[in-house]
């Protein structure tokens, strides 16, 4: 599966097989799902009365994936919707059909009936189909805020429980007492990994006070040593970009960053592969000075392009966090624990990393984003998951014994 990944992608073998095995977490959660299944009982609520709740399926569920993750954001969303015991139109991207695929055949070789775990390809055809069709009941889309908004209002108003995980814009926080080699690796990890085709990839790096001057050179020095290259090949660090079209955006983005007046201190465009110089290779960028009204501040780009904010305070830089419009994963870089404390409780983003440049929970946790990063009430994933696929039936349930029948009333049934 991580081949057809990587053959799709562009990424990184050793990056598919990550992604694929962080998936699996989930599906093992779904295999223990029959406790999270159980309801609660109040027995005796009234005389001879019992109360409990039960979690039943919904029927038909639809999952919509994007690009970047082509195993595990699924495997993030049809366990969970099969294990609760619905059916499941998956609509993955069109881009990275070879897992999907595989997928399928695996849960058919598995004895999955047949017709409870269906693939649909296609484009915006196909996704108004699922939004539109009347015996759909939920969808958990994920993919841009813009596609992820059309499936929310449309899906919502015809009647169904949606959830969209959509676009990011992230910002770790650098405190000047942050171990600087550790945050470095972080920045450069998490900023260019996967190309920086990642909604959890930090792509800004808020220095507060001086931590600009020492994390900088870090950066700079791994930067110098990253391998650009095709993602089957050993020692590769960033693969291509996966389109040429998104290559060609990339490069406008850095364009644009040029003029708003930021640094750009490495610049990865030039960058063309030896041995395959038509391939969408893109180089490493880094952007210094970058300020909150510029739009490659303001703005998802997904790419391996990093941006340093710097910011005079702690409060400062978590103040440009909670005024940006996405809120997808954040992190915090620092040795003071009181420091770390205030940031988890202040930060108004979800997913929250100390010291953990990509802070994506283990596969029985729920995930999920606010603002413009997710619409809806419920997270994906464990117990939101569960929630999210079932529904809450409230059984009230009374065995007379035919003596103690009285005569019919039609008042309002109270609890004696
Ligand atoms: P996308 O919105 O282009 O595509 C997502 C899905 O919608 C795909 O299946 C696609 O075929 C379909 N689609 C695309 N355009 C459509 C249209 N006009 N009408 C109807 N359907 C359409 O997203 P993408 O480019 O595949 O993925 C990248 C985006 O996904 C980024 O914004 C990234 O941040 C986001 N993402 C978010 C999360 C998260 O958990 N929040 C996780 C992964 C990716």
């Amino acid at each position: 599966m991580a081949a057809l990944i990587t053959r799709d992608h562009g990424k990184t073998l050793p990056d598919a097989l990550g992604e694929v095995l962080r998936g699996l977490e989930t599906i093992d959660f779904a295999c223990g799902l029959p406790s999270h299944l159980a309801g609660m009982m109040t027995p005796s609520v009234a005389t001879n009365v019992d109360a409990f709740t039960l979690r039943g399926p919904l029927g038909v569920t639809a999952a919509i994936t994007p690009f970047n993750f082509p195993a595990m954001v699924p495997m993030w969303i049809y366990p969970v919707a099969l294990m609760c015991g619905n059916t499941v139109v998956w609509k993955p991207s069109s881009h990275t059909p070879g897992a999907s695929q595989l997928q399928a055949e695996l849960w058919k070789e598995a004895g999955g009936p047949d017709g409870t775990f269906n693939v649909v390809y296609g484009g915006r055809e196909a996704v108004a189909s699922i939004v539109e069709h009347p015996d759909i009941r939920a969808i958990q889309f994920v993919g841009s805020t813009a596609v992820g908004r059309y499936v929310f209002e449309e899906g919502t108003r015809h009647g169904k429980r949606v959830g969209s995980f959509t676009s990011a814009k992230n910002a770790m926080i650098v405190l000047p007492d942050a171990d600087m080699e550790m945050t470095a690796d972080a920045a450069v990890a998490s900023g260019y990994g996967s190309a920086g085709e990642r909604c959890m990839a930090q792509t800004l790096v808020i220095a507060v006070d001086d931590a600009a001057e020492r994390l900088r050179p870090r950066i700079l020095e791994r930067i110098a040593r990253l391998r650009v290259g095709p993602g089957m090949e050993p020692g590769v660090d960033m693969g291509p970009i996966y389109t040429r079209e998104h290559r060609a955006s990339i490069i406008g983005w850095i364009d644009k960053g040029v003029a708003e007046g930021a640094e750009l201190v490495v610049d990865g465009r030039p960058f063309v592969h030896p041995t395959s110089p038509g391939g969408f290779f893109l180089g490493a960028s880094l952007f210094d000075h970058v300020t909150p009204d510029m739009q490659i501040f303001r703005e998802e780009i997904f790419c391996p392009v990093l941006g340093i904010v710097r910011a005079r305070t702690y409060e400062e830089a978590v103040g440009l966090i909670n005024g940006h419009k996405y809120a997808n994963g954040t992190a915090i870089f620092t040795t003071d624990g009181g420091a770390a404390r205030r940031f988890k409780l202040e930060v108004d983003v979800p997913m929250i990393g100390i010291n953990v440049p990509i802070p994506v929970p283990a596969g029985y946790l729920s995930f999920g984003g606010a603002k413009e990063s997710a619409i809806g009430d419920l997270a994906m994933r464990g117990e939101d998951g569960v929630r999210f696929f079932t529904q809450q039936k409230m059984v009230t349930e009374r065995w007379p014994e035919p003596s103690r029948t009285g005569p019919l009333s039609l008042v309002f049934p109270g609890n004696g």
